[in-house]
């Protein structure tokens, strides 16, 4: 199949599991995980109708930036920052997925005073307390989301995870619903509903059903639009 057919597919997986839920499909995007993917497969996949790339590492988005393969696109960064890396990334993406201590929120916050500008961010939760990922555990979550409140240049979107790596189907759905839960209980409690929160990021290839099932408005798919992955690219 080809990256237009994968697309078509995938949109209406969203659409049927967005409707068995009740939902409306328009709430939920589709977000293209493009790590190790060339700017050509990039420029077809938004010819295809791909509106949101999401990139992992600062040099792809930077040479992807550099030649302009996502023209027609919003792009994210959803994977691992590092504090040292932030130039590069802050005020080139329209929404930063990943950000999980205060060290990497007071970095952006000082990068995008720098800019003048203000930067979508969604907090990264660690939702099973793997010691080998990212996120930021469910107990700092409340005092990191309060700390947004106070820096000007930063805007919290909402809450990101990615949960353990499943056997059978179905299996993360608890991991689905209790960030949907935390999303809920953020907005509420420490936001006061004041806040532009709207975006609830999970999902992947193998589970984006369940996690619309559970209240997703983003879901963050690679293989099932690009096929198996080809192997990292090296960067000097
Ligand atoms: C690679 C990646 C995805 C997509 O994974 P697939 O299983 O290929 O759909 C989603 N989110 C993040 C953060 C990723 O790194």
């Amino acid at each position: 199949m080809s990256i237009a057919e994968h697309v078509e597919t995938v949109l209406e997986n969203i659409r049927q599991a967005a409707l068995q839920a009740g939902r409306r499909p328009e709430e939920i995007t589709l977000c293209a995980a493009t790590k190790t993917q060339t700017g050509q497969t990039i420029r077809q996949a938004i010819a295809a109708g791909i509106r949101v790339c999401g990139e992992n590492r600062v040099q792809e988005l930077a040479a992807h930036l550099e030649e302009g393969a996502y023209a027609g696109a919003q792009v994210h960064f959803i994977g691992h920052l590092q504090t040292n890396k932030v130039k590069q990334v802050v005020g080139r993406v329209d929404l930063i997925h990943s950000v999980d201590s205060e060290r990497l929120l007071r970095a952006i916050q000082a990068q995008a005073e720098k800019l003048q500008i203000c930067q979508d961010i969604l907090l990264e939760v660690n939702l099973a307390g793997e010691e080998s990922k990212g996120g930021v555990s469910i107990g700092s979550l409340p005092a990191l989301a309060e700390l947004t409140r106070k820096f000007s240049h930063v805007r919290l979107r909402g809450l990101m995870a990615i949960p353990p790596i499943s056997q059978n189907q179905g299996d993360n759905r608890q991991y689905f619903s209790k960030l949907h839960q935390l999303y809920v209980d953020i907005t509420e409690k420490i936001l006061d509903n004041q806040s532009e929160m709207d975006c609830l990021s999970m999902g992947m290839s193998g589970d984006y059903a369940d996690a619309i099932a559970e209240g997703a408005t983003l879901v963050r798919v690679g293989t099932a639009l690009f096929g198996p992955r080809p192997p990292m690219r090296a960067f000097s």
